[in-house]
């Protein structure tokens, strides 16, 4: 589903991504760790082409772009449509409603009409839990719940994909639990999923692998549990002690 092949970027003579290669096969769960600045948000904003490669190739869905290839011969935008990103600020329309907020995307963007992208929604919020929220304005839940309904929000879209970017670290540690756990459930649906987490023990149970970076090159990638309990390589076992 996602195959980067000596993946470099830069920004200006900044070079944050140094040569990554990443395979993501269906229904993999793929948690990414490291420490700040190591180039995960880049990373992922390369898999869904909110950012353009320096050099080598990216293929998502089918569809490979190469850093020199300034016109690609893709549908960036149908490509993002099948991507679900989920961020650590929710991002949510603080003026629209849970529901619409659900909806709005996929109207404009699939084309579905009103009752429709409204069954779709409300089923998706009663899978992350806040099927009597679609009447809420965001800013009468709480983190976790805008949390849930961005993921719904996503969901909504039938993503065949989801990426998720720290989506727990602006939460009060009590409203954590609920989000990892809609997470938890949505890998256990099978769900292809890359998620950057500091949630070691979540990356532990639910990844399939987890992949460590440091400044920009992935330094250590495995099983889980291996990584995690008995890391090979000296920086992840220092980055792990910090982070544990
Ligand atoms: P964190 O854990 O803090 O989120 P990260 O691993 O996600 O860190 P990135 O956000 O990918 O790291 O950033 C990697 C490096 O690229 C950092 O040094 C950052 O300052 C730099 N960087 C990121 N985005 C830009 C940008 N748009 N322009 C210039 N530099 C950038
Ligand atoms: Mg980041």
């Amino acid at each position: 589903i996602v195959n980067i092949h000596q993946l470099h970027k830069s920004y200006g003579e900044r070079e944050v991504l140094t040569g990554i290669d990443v395979t993501i096969n269906a229904g993999e769960v793929v948690c990414l760790i490291g420490p700040s600045g190591s180039g995960k948000s880049t990373l992922l904003r390369c898999v869904n082409q909110l950012e353009h490669a320096t050099s080598g190739t990216v293929t998502v869905l089918g569809q490979t772009i190469a850093a020199d290839d300034h016109e690609p011969d893709i549908d960036i935008d149908d490509l993002r449509s099948r991507v679900g990103m989920v961020f650590q600020q929710f991002n949510l329309f603080a003026h629209m409603t849970v529901l619409e907020n659900c909806t709005i995307a996929q109207r404009r963007v699939l084309g579905r009409g009103k009752k429709e992208a409204e069954r779709i929604a409300h089923l998706n919020l009663e899978r992350v839990g806040l099927g009597d929220r679609g009447s809420s304005y965001p800013r009468q839940l709480s983190g976790g719940q805008q949390q849930r309904v961005a993921i719904a929000r996503a969901l909504s879209m039938d993503p065949e994909l989801m990426l998720f970017d720290e989506p727990t670290s602006a939460l009060d540690p009590e409203l954590v639990g609920d989000v990892l756990t809609v997470m938890r459930e949505l890998a256990e649906q099978g769900m292809t999923m890359l998620v950057v987490t500091h949630e070691m023990a979540f990356a532990r149970d639910v990844a399939d692998r987890v992949v460590f970076m440091d400044q920009g090159v992935i330094v250590e990638e495995g099983p889980a549990e291996q990584v995690i309990n008995s890391p090979s390589q000296e920086r992840t076992q220092q980055f792990l002690k910090r982070v544990l």
